[in-house]
């Protein structure tokens, strides 16, 4: 393969074994085919059929996203109002992902929703926040297509018939879970045998024009259908489909009866589906490659061994001491880095809010280290709507994802997709739930918890919010005991993650 804009021979490796298309010029999004000349090569291959399905995946983007004939006609018929079952073999039908809260949130979600739109031969659109958000900071992921939901449908009342996507919520009419419970879709059969359906409150019982679905931490039973097999079908009917969804819930289309034997061909290896759907998807656009190369070279390509630190600290109260505490204790029990009286050629990089972390373990390992200890930034607290902190956490992800060893932490979506990136499976220090409340004696508990960490089980990111609902059965059960591959996550009890 050559390309005229870069005297680049794209090889497996460049492709991530066949992963990525070579449909990209080189010099249009650099991350693309550098990903490899910063990481250690992996240890999994994706499968044929994976690849296979990503090619269908990217073909349908191009022939049904925006700007394509087939788009104007699905929007036309949205603005209408008509619902109905996509008869039309042509007919393209969308999946719009409404995304939210951090960086790290923002991209598993994506990541789940796009195996649900490969699952479901949806096009996925991202809406990525009317405020600015994750926009421009990667690169377009399907070649001669945008996976970026155009404005005219996003954001304004006079121009799109969904309103203002921020606004739709867990009392949203139109959610799956209201739907359900006002009688606007009706299950009938019971028990998941023979189910029938029907949308009682469309004229002639036709399915809507577009129902939303609300999979965002804390939501309801109702909502949580969505994980059933016979809801699976009703939804097939819908033309368009939104989705707010904070997390990665790619464990529960597992879990989700008609999509288990798809993803059984896709993943041979299941706990590489992040890794690859990750590397697959996100590309730092130029300018936050460059930053990320910039960096690697400056301060960590010279080293002979590469630790990665993150610290995230959810509750303002938690001592920082505690937090630094844990993580040497955690450092020296797992021998992450040298012992006293030792030096390595090892390199620290500390990715924190705060600069105090990285300026402690400097105090702490800095002459053991000849690598020396790095800290990227230290951007004081988490903000919204801000590009330039955005594209600084990103470049922190990728820089993290680059090292040989990780220490995360718990609960944190910023270690899990570090981690997944990497093929990692990092040590991750416990961390509180962040709504738990902050007291002298969760101080005094913390303190003494043992280990201060533990190593994760896979590389694959954590489920925060699984359904324990067994559709079929029509009870709850205990998740980790239903598969052989799914277990509870080592910092979130209730969680679950792919093994
Ligand atoms: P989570 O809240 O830890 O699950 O991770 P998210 O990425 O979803 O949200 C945290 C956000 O806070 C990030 O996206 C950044 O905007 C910011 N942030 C947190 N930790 C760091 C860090 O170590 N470095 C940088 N640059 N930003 C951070």
């Amino acid at each position: 393969l050559f390309f005229r804009d870069a005297q680049v021979n794209l090889t497996a490796d460049h492709l991530l074994d066949g992963l990525l298309t070579a449909d990209f010029s080189y010099g249009s999004c650099r991350s693309r085919y550098e990903f490899t000349a910063y990481h250690q090569k992996s240890s999994h291959k994706p499968s044929p059929y994976l690849i296979a399905k990503l090619r269908k995946q990217e073909a349908l983007q191009k022939r049904c996203g925006p700007g394509t004939a087939a788009y104007k006609k699905a929007l036309r018929r949205l603005e209408s109002g008509n619902g109905g079952a996509a008869t039309d073999i042509d007919e393209c039908r969308y999946l719009v992902n409404i995304s939210f809260r951090g960086l790290g949130n923002r991209m598993l979600a994506v990541t789940s929703a796009f195996l649900y739109a490969v699952l479901t031969e949806r096009v996925l659109l991202v809406h990525w926040g009317n405020k600015g958000g994750a926009d421009g900071l990667f690169c377009e992921p399907f070649p001669s297509a945008t996976w970026t939901l155009p404005r005219a449908a996003a954001g304004n009342k006079r121009y799109s018939p969904l309103g203002n996507l921020d606004e739709y919520n867990e009392g949203s009419e139109k959610s799956l879970g209201n739907m359900l419970q006002s009688g606007g879709a009706v299950v009938s059969g019971g028990a998941g045998r023979n189910v029938s359906w029907s949308w009682a409150s469309s004229p002639r019982r036709r399915p809507p024009a577009y129902v939303y679905l609300h999979l965002a931490g804390g939501y309801g039973f109702h909502d949580k259908l969505f994980f059933c097999g016979a809801h699976q079908r009703l939804l097939g009917e819908v033309p368009w489909l939104l989705m707010r969804t904070d997390g990665y819930f790619v464990p529960g289309l597992f879990l989700t009866p008609p999509f288990a034997g798809e993803l059984d061909a896709m993943f041979p290896e299941k706990d590489a589906a992040f890794h690859h759907l990750g590397r697959y998807l996100f590309h730092p656009s130029n300018a936050v490659w460059r930053a990320v190369t910039r960096y690697h070279r400056a301060k960590l390509a010279g080293a002979g061994r590469r630790v990665g630190v993150q610290i995230r600290v959810f509750q303002e109260k938690q001592p920082p001491q505690q937090v630094l505490d844990q993580l040497l204790s955690c450092v020296r029990r797992e021998k992450l880095l040298p012992p006293e009286n030792e030096t390595t050629n090892d390199a620290v990089l500390v990715t924190s809010l705060s600069s105090w972390y990285g300026e402690r373990v400097r105090a702490e390992y800095g002459g053991r280290v000849a690598g020396g200890v790095h800290q990227p930034s230290n951007e004081g607290e988490q903000r919204w709507g801000d590009g330039a902190h955005d594209a600084r956490a990103l470049a922190e992800m990728y820089l993290l994802s680059t090292c040989d060893a990780l220490v995360t932490s718990g609960f944190s979506t910023f270690g899990y997709v570090a981690g997944g990136l990497a093929g990692l499976r990092p040590w991750v220090m416990e961390r509180p739930s962040p709504w738990e409340e902050w007291t002298e004696a969760r101080a005094k508990a913390a303190a003494t918890t043992e280990p201060a960490c533990r190593r994760a089980i896979s590389v694959e990111p954590c489920f925060h919010s699984p359904s324990y609902y067994d559709c079929a059965a029509g009870k709850d059960v205990e998740l980790d005991k239903v598969r052989p591959y799914i277990r509870r996550c080592v910092d979130v009890s209730w969680g679950i993650q792919i093994v």
